[in-house]
This record gives structure tokens, sequence and C-alpha cells, in this order.
């Protein structure tokens, strides 16, 4: 017995990755007794991408891109700032609404309670990720998920910033009988779930595929092509889909991404790009009907067409047409240094925030989602991206240098703090010479740099 449970204990952390749970093991009574699965999560995370990168290159498939693995990773770490900065509306209100108007208070010790939870909130993810796609204001914070044309476990982490200030709405019924610490281990261990439906290594699972939602299947609801669409909308269990009439087997080789691809790696174009081009759909769209219309019909709808529109073209496969601009390995690597540094960051704001001053939190979260978007802009060449570099690493200089090192010290820690100031240096160093060296040549080709 006692080996049983030691062997559960240290499978815990992969276990919540895969629903893997029993309901003894997930059950608090209170929501702050509930852990943080997803920070739980990270290292997994981590070491999963890696293994998946292993097996790609072992099948001779490419491993994953740089530009595009780090453009979802920072779409996820856009999405822990935003949660750091904003209140967590969804279980304020959900909590709301159990205080006031639970009809039947399941008790949270019983596993039927857990179980019961399980199942509907995944019907209620099915039912808001479907409107998020058949919605034209939903599916424009929704988009940024499915923007990558790549399919992979990084895809995964590809998370809108927008998309919880409204997902929350369609868990409110569950409010009338589920205690909020049970809603909040299945709101957190559904998400969790769907981090490994996201590859192309796993091709099907037999029997699985009646039941749970897999990777095949999940692979066909990121595709653009004509038989993907409006598919497979599942969290965890794919009954829902084949219950409501949007289930669909994978079948021809899929193409991932929007039907009209973002041709470009800028991160706040990639969460934000969307509403402006709502905003601009419904000033051109004569008609207060049909400006109602571009807001609650979906994506694919115009004047004089059904609802979800009239379907869209063919695509044949082609991984030379995915966008990516030729880039030299050092600044690959370059990049990841940086974007782990900015990630380090945003960790330890997010369990400091208390401690420090909410502007100085602010300013800083503020800086890092710059220097993620200068990544980005780096990654599409853009011209003024290695004067961002150096504005960016000099003023990390110039902030240890006016605080006294304090600052540095605060955020990184003895050894980090050498760490940040080495390559803030070196990084400022490196772009200076670089840009001087484009002056001299008066080579505009940033990418023979
Ligand atoms: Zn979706
Ligand atoms: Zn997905």
């Amino acid at each position: 017995m006692a080996n049983t449970s030691t062997i559960l204990e240290a499978t815990r952390g992969a276990r919540i990755l895969f629903y893997l749970v029993s309901p003894s093991e997930e059950q608090y009574e209170h929501l702050s007794e509930v852990p943080d699965y997803v920070n739980m999560a990270i290292p997994y995370f981590v070491a999963m991408m890696l293994v998946e990168a292993f097996i790609l290159y072992m099948q001779n498939k490419g491993i994953p891109r740089a530009d595009d693995t780090i453009n979802s990773l920072t779409h996820g770490v856009f999405l822990l700032i935003v949660q750091i900065l904003t209140l967590p509306i969804g279980m304020l209100s959900y909590s709301w609404v159990y205080r006031n108007y639970c009809v039947y208070e399941l008790p949270w010790h019983s596993p039927w309670t857990w179980w019961i939870a399980a199942i509907t909130f995944d019907c209620g993810y099915y039912w808001f990720h479907r409107m998020a796609h058949e919605i034209n204001f939903l599916w424009t914070s929704h988009q940024t998920h499915h923007s990558s044309e790549q399919y992979n476990l990084s895809t995964a982490l590809r998370q809108s910033t927008t998309q919880h200030f409204t997902s929350w709405t369609f868990y409110l019924p569950i409010a009338l009988f589920v205690p909020p610490s049970i809603f909040l281990v299945h709101r957190e261990l559904n998400l969790l779930y769907q981090f490994w439906i996201h590859t192309e290594v796993v091709s099907t699972l037999g029997p699985l595929e009646w039941i749970l939602n897999t990777p095949s299947h999940h692979r066909v609801h990121h595709g653009r092509n004509p038989y993907c669409i409006d598919k497979n909308y599942a969290g965890m269990l794919i009954i829902w889909d084949r219950m409501f009439g949007t289930f669909q087997p994978e079948q021809d080789r899929v193409v991932y991404g929007l039907v009209h691809p973002n041709n470009y790696w800028n991160p706040l174009r990639g969460q934000y790009g969307g509403y402006w081009e709502l905003l601009k759909r419904f000033y051109q769209t004569e008609g207060m009907r049909n400006k109602l219309c571009v807001l609650f019909m979906g994506p694919g709808w115009s004047p004089g067409k059904p609802r979800l529109g009239n379907g869209v073209p063919e695509v044949e496969y082609d991984p030379s047409q995915c966008y990516h601009m030729p880039t030299p390995r050092w600044l690959e690597v370059y990049c990841f240094i940086h974007f782990y540094l900015i990630l380090y960051t945003v960790h330890v704001l997010s369990g400091r925030g208390n401690e420090l001053h909410y502007l100085l939190v602010t300013s800083l979260l503020l800086y890092c989602v710059l220097s993620l978007t200068n990544i980005g802009l780096l990654f599409d060449h853009h011209p003024l991206s290695p004067i961002g570099e150096v504005l960016r690493s000099s003023f990390v200089i110039f902030l240890d240098l006016v605080t006294t090192g304090t600052a540095s010290t605060d955020l990184m820690g003895g050894v980090g703090v050498w760490i940040l100031r080495g390559s803030m240096i070196m990084s400022s160093c490196i772009w200076l010479i670089l840009i001087i060296k484009l002056i001299c040549s008066n080579n505009k080709e940033y990418k023979k740099l």
C-alpha cells in the first residue's frame, strides 16, 4: 500500500496532464486549497515538448520551427501577464452565483459531485468552444489559438488573452449545484488535458477515439481544409461532437491554420489585430441589422450568405507555403535565451505581485510585453527591430544602474542577476555592432545579418 501511494504521489504531476486522477486525490473544500495546476505542469510541458521534438527528429519530420514555437509560447506568456493584471472575473462570477442562487448544494467530498462537475464542465466547454467559432466577436479572440500553421505541443500554449473574459458565462449553470472549488479543479484539469492532444506524433488510439478527444480529432479541429471547418469542438470527451452533429474523423492531410493566414510574427497583432478588422468590417457594413450580423453571425458570413458562410476553398498540403522568414541559427538561440529571461521575470512577478507596488509590476510586465513583441518583429525582419533590441537591453542596464543593482537582484536573485546583466550588455553590443555594420555596408537586407 505504501508503495502504491508513493508511486501515485510521484506520478501525480504527470497524471494531471492526462486527467488520470481520482476524485479522492483532487477534492478540495475551499478555493484557496486548489493547487496551481498550470504552474505544476510547466516542467512537464517543457519535457514533453523536448520529447516530441526528439521523436519528430528521429522520424525525419523536422523539429518544430523556432519562430512558430516562440510565437506560440509568447501568446501563452501574454495570457499569464493579463491574468496577473486583471481580476479573476470567471471565478468571482461563479462564486457569486453559487452563493446567491445555488439550487442544490452537492457535497464537495462526494465522488459523484466530482464526476458530475467533470462532465458538466466538459459539456459547457463544448458549447463555449462552438460559439467561439460560430459567433464572430467571440472568434476574434479565439482565432489566436488557431493562428499557427504548424501543429505541435507548443500550439496548445498559443492562447487568447481576451477569451476568458467571455467564456465564464457558459459555465454559470454549473454554479447552481457544484461548489466553486470542485469547479475550479475541473476547469484546470480540462485545460491541461488539451495540451497533449496538440501533436502529430500520436496517430490514432483505437477504441479511445470513440469517447475521448484525441490528437487525431483535434488535428481536424485545427485544419483549414473544407472538411475540417467548424468540426470537433470537444475538450476532453468527443461524445459531445457525436451527439450534437459536429464530429468529423481525420481524412485527407490536414492543412493547419486560419483560412486567411497571419503572415507575421508580431504577437500583439496576433492577439488584437482581429478586433481592428472586426471594427473595420462593422463600420464598413451598411445597415444596423447587417452590422449586428457582422458581430453575431459566423466569421464567414456576409450579407446574403447563410449564418456560417458558404464554406471555404480547397487547400493543398504544402509546408513551403507557411509563413517563415529565413533566420540565422544564432538569432534563434538568441531569441530563445531572451524569451526565457522574460518568462522568468513574469514568473517572479506573478509570485510576488502582492509585495511590489502595482505600478512597478505593471510597468515591468509592460516591458515584458514590448520585449516579446520585438522578438516577434526580429523574426519578421522588421527594419526597426535591431534598434528595438538595443533600446530594451539598454533600458535594463539603465534600470540596474539607477537602482544600484537592487531592482535586478530583487527580480533575478544571486546568480540570475549576473546572467541578466551579461545577457543585456552582450545583446546591446551585438545589436549596436550589427546596426553599424548595416549602415556601413548600406545593407538593407536584414536576413544577411
Ligand atoms: Zn477552436
Ligand atoms: Zn487546439
